[in-house]
């Protein structure tokens, strides 16, 4: 049994809808469909979502949403014709207008419904609203109930659509997930119905080793382990939503990124397994970090030096990134907008915690993260720092945990672009040789 899930774009029309549709019935596995709002059809064009964002804003403003809220039923209304379905969308968005003051997220959320409906109608899929099966409590999502009920509402059904990104809270009102939320509702329905395999249909070939506006046409990854995926998200790497991995992680479901324009690319499967044999997987990175160093002679061996530190920054709720150290200093690497306001603050409670000689903050520190199986081999740590340095790129820190997965290199922000592309190159040299 197959859960797919359709992103914005592969909605985004009639005609995208009717690829959607081609797949779903090549293979009847794929029995549970959780769809988008409808995307963008063109660069310029305007996400569904954003429209129905506007018009809750111009309504609570001053009441005039009609001008946005006519474009979003136009949308529909188009979808519906071209696909020929009896969704009434008319009355479908006079029941949005008569609703506003139900508030910003029910009406964010009537893009995935009306996607979801026309769907439905155009497979001749019941429709199943997420309303009903996804449920929130106090501001999160209760995955138990929302497994019980989903699983309740979908085992006596051969095939049924439900629109993403929402759900219902204690109080009965709709609530969303944040921004790209859909991708939390096909992992449920997954999970909910023990599919065993999440399918996850977008508008690229699969995760990308290297972010395409740094390196020119970056190779795209064909399998990636789950701990791999979210270290390459953390540094900056998207392609799924990072909370829609833990539902299927747990219950060992692999997710297939697939690309609805290109069915037959191999697209990227995230599973458990490790590939053992592949050096470089992937390369991310971000900028601005900055760096809190502090220096004091014999720090290290002064016991609970560290959790004062620490605590200094958790009163200020900020987390650290990654943090070198070495016999008498210590390097707190933070998101630089984590300490913006209350910097001065920061700097004197540390002095006052643990006297240190020396107290800095660098700002316009970019991290980069080459992720993959290759460190647990002697020379590759040398082999990536060798083209780093053939760029000539300064390395100004690396961070490396035991785990063998990843090395961090941090290097002046100015130096980013530079260093992903050696090592992008030094990688894809690496795997010429072998091959
Ligand atoms: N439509 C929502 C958004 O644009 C959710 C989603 O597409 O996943 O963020």
């Amino acid at each position: 049994m197959i859960t797919a899930k359709f992103g914005g774009s592969s909605v985004a029309s009639g005609s995208q809808i009717e690829k959607v549709m081609k797949i779903v019935r090549e293979d009847p596995q794929r029995r549970y469909i959780v769809v988008s709002a409808p995307g963008r059809r063109q660069r310029l064009d305007i996400k569904v979502t954003d429209l129905l964002y506007r018009a809750y804003e111009e309504y609570r403003k001053n009441r005039e949403y009609e001008d946005v809220i006519a474009l979003v039923e136009q949308r529909f209304a188009e979808i519906a014709a071209d696909l020929g379905v009896s969704v009434d969308v008319r009355e479908e968005m006079k029941i949005i207008r008569q609703n506003m003051d139900l508030g910003q997220d029910y009406v964010a959320s009537r893009g995935e419904y009306l996607s979801a409906k026309i769907t439905a109608a155009a497979l001749g899929f019941p429709f199943v609203d997420a309303a009903d099966c996804v449920f929130f409590e106090r501001g999160k999502l209760d995955e138990l109930k929302t497994y019980d009920a989903l699983a309740d509402r979908l085992g006596d059904l051969e095939h049924a659509v439900l629109p993403g990104f929402y759900g219902r809270d204690e109080k009965g009102r709709i609530r969303t997930f944040s921004r790209g939320g859909s991708d939390i509702t096909g992992a449920l329905v997954a999970r909910a119905t023990s599919s065993e395999l999440y399918e996850n249909w977008t508008d690229v070939n699969g995760l990308l080793c290297a972010d395409p506006r740094i390196v020119e046409n970056p190779e795209t990854m064909t399998s990636v382990s789950y701990d791999e995926l979210r270290e390459l998200s953390y540094m900056g790497a998207t392609v799924l939503h990072e909370e829609a991995v833990f539902p299927c992680r747990r219950a060992g479901i692999p997710i297939y990124i697939r690309n609805t324009d290109h069915p037959e690319q191999p697209g990227t499967l995230i599973t458990a397994e490790k590939q053992k044999d592949r050096m470089v997987l992937g390369i991310a990175g971000k900028k601005g970090f900055s760096n809190i160093q502090i220096e004091k002679a014999l720090m290290n061996a002064e016991v609970g030096f560290g959790a004062k530190v620490m605590q200094v920054l958790a009163n200020h709720h900020v987390a650290f990134e990654h943090l070198p150290t070495s016999v008498d200093t210590m390097s707190i690497l933070v998101a630089s907008a984590a300490i913006k306001f209350e910097r001065e603050e920061l700097v004197e409670e540390l002095v006052m915690a643990v006297h240190p000689d020396i107290v800095t903050i660098e700002d316009n520190l970019a991290l980069v993260a080459v992720v993959g199986a290759g460190f647990g081999r002697v020379g590759f740590a040398a082999s990536l720092l060798n083209a780093v340095a053939e760029a000539g790129v300064n390395v100004r820190c690396i961070d490396a945990g035991f785990s063998g997965m990843s090395l961090i290199i941090g290097v002046d922000e100015e130096e980013f672009e530079l260093c992903i592309r050696s090592l992008y190159e030094a990688m894809i040299q690496r795997r010429n040789r072998i091959s």
